[in-house]
């Protein structure tokens, strides 16, 4: 704690001078390819998902076609707590559900605190697409979905139900670290995020971000991921950022926005998340060593970079030539190496 401490503040002070120590990013040598097609996407999770968005992308289709495609996947995903249909409820035991949805030209769309329906990424695409809006939240989401020809269904599992009945007996809200997935007893993995980035062959971006938000949170609550520049951000003549993690870190930052920015004026994938992160350290210092944030870029040319604040974040990187998941370079480890 000591070590991560002092990090933290070393971070703050100079996050520009520090070794690369982990993670991985895609070199000029892959360019071939990335013209091929590339999507990534976080945590452990996002390898089902970019295998979906990988059908899509390898039979020609586009960069935003592949993301809703893969983000679906993510929102069925019957055993994963903190995205979609089985996410865990706010405090009040109620699930609502945050998307968005980009693609390079700057087409956008979003729902917030959507209940009682499925793949919330497909009603955001419903908003970019048919509606002269940006984003939808609540019973006017809903409502436009139900319009939209999407069934109004109720989404809470037994499971989360009962996870909800537990945390109720301590009623603490306590965003955990995804520190190697340590979690302890009781109090299992209460945030998290599908946050997808790909490139079609034509050299098209588009993003997906899709979650339940954290768990426990109050009613009404709307985190990063459907807050464009905040949770998800896309720009063809750059590239495209996406974040999991405490969403009002990245909503104070225009995280992703800021991450895209920080690529246009020459950073790395990479270095661009590394510097975004120690934004976020120098902005709540003492907030930063309890709680987990973490980018992911890809630029233009399909090269890929992350950085977390915490140990723990992987992402998934699905391509003609591989499929890797992998572990991101992050603040703490970095200090201890400086
Ligand atoms: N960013 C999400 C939110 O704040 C949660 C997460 O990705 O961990 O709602």
């Amino acid at each position: 704690m000591k070590g991560r401490r002092r990090f933290l503040g070393h971070m703050a002070l100079s996050a520009g001078a520090m070794s690369l120590a982990r993670g991985v990013m895609a070199g000029p040598a892959e360019s071939a390819v990335v013209r091929g097609g590339r999507v990534v996407s976080t945590w452990d999770f996002g390898v089902g998902a970019n295998q979906a968005a990988w059908q899509r992308l390898s039979t020609g289709a586009s960069a935003l076609d592949a993301v809703e495609h893969g983000a679906r996947w993510a929102e069925s995903e019957l055993c994963n707590p903190t995205v979609g249909r089985c996410g865990n409820p706010d405090r009040e035991g109620v699930l609502t559900l945050d998307a968005s949805i980009m693609d390079g030209d700057g087409r956008c769309g979003a729902v917030a605190a959507l209940e009682d329906i499925d793949h919330p990424i497909s009603v955001a695409r419903r908003v970019m697409e048919d509606t002269p809006h940006v984003m939808l939240v609540g019973k006017g989401a809903q409502q436009f979905a139900m319009a939209q020809g999407f069934r109004r269904q109720r989404l809470l599992t037994p499971e989360a139900e009962q996870a909800w009945r537990e945390w109720r007996e301590r009623a603490k809200y306590e965003p955990q670290i995804n520190v190697e997935r340590n979690l302890t007893p009781g109090n299992k993995e209460n945030h998290d995020t599908l946050g997808m980035l790909a490139i079609d062959r034509d050299g098209r971006l588009a993003g997906a971000c899709t979650t339940s938000g954290m768990a426990w949170k109050m009613h009404g609550r709307v985190g990063d991921s459907p807050l464009i520049g905040a949770g998800l951000y896309v720009d063809n003549e750059v590239g495209a950022a996406t974040a999991s993690g405490v969403g009002e870190e990245m909503i104070r930052n225009a995280a992703s926005f800021l991450v895209v920015e920080l690529m246009r004026q020459g950073r790395t994938p990479m270095e661009a998340c590394r510097e975004a992160i120690a934004r976020v350290v120098r902005k709540r210092p003492e907030a930063s060593r309890s709680l987990q944030v973490c980018f992911l870029a890809m630029n233009r040319h399909g090269e890929v970079g992350a950085f977390a604040l915490h140990p723990g974040f992987v992402y998934a990187v699905c391509d003609a030539d591989k499929q890797d998941t992998l572990r991101a370079a992050d603040a703490v480890y970095d200090g201890a190496a400086a």
